[in-house]
């Protein structure tokens, strides 16, 4: 299996990059944000709960993410391989994930970092809060703050997959189809 962490701050691309990479690669895209944003648009109890803390562009707690995203795993045995996009965003997400593949006889091939400025951060999230209706995408003081939880509780991922020879960075700045070539580079090497 072809397990990608599409890995980045709020901004940076990684839903533009992940429906490109799923169309070459053939991918299972997994979206916790989505998934939250779905379970919203429900109002299921989890959903509920979740928006409390996406309002204010916190970190929806790790016993409720990684019990979402396993499910939304176990509910698709038969993928070829899957972009986790939006986590792990903690280390213990990154811990939980790594125990959940290797029970299944897994790993995480990849993690790839789109790296952004963080004003051209603001000013893209900014932009698609005309369009997207996400209200933590409309209010500045919100965005960056989900910026300063990225970089405080997020960011020391990259750290702990480079352990084990699995991070990549590449720049986030510049046209899509330039940005998706070094992300495929970086794949097509190990795969
Ligand atoms: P995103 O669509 O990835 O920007 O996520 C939107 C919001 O959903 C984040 O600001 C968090 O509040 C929440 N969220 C998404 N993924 C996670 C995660 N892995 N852990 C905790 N909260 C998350």
């Amino acid at each position: 299996m072809l397990n990608l962490i599409l890995f980045g701050p709020p901004g940076s691309g990684k839903g533009t990059q992940a429906a490109n990479l799923i169309e070459k690669y053939g991918l299972l895209h997994i979206s916790t944000g989505d998934l939250f944003r779905s379970e919203i648009g429900k109002k299921t109890p989890l959903g509920i709960k979740a928006q409390e803390f996406m309002s204010r562009g916190e970190l929806v707690p790790d016993e409720i993410t990684i019990g979402m995203l396993q499910n939304k795993v176990n509910a698709n045995p038969d993928v070829s391989g899957i972009i986790f996009d939006g986590f792990p965003r903690t280390i213990s997400q990154a811990r939980a994930l790594d125990d959940f593949l290797s029970e299944r006889g897994t790993a995480v091939t990849i993690l790839v970092a789109l790296d952004v400025p963080d004003d051209e951060l603001v000013k893209r999230i900014l932009l698609r809060g005309k369009t997207s209706g996400r209200n933590d995408d409309n209010d500045e003081s919100i965005i960056r703050n989900r910026i300063k939880v990225y970089e405080e509780e997020t960011a020391p991922i990259f750290d702990y997959y480079s352990e084990y020879g699995k991070s990549r960075k590449v720049g986030g700045v510049g046209s899509v189809d330039s940005i998706f070539e070094n992300i495929a580079s970086h794949i097509d090497a190990l795969c």
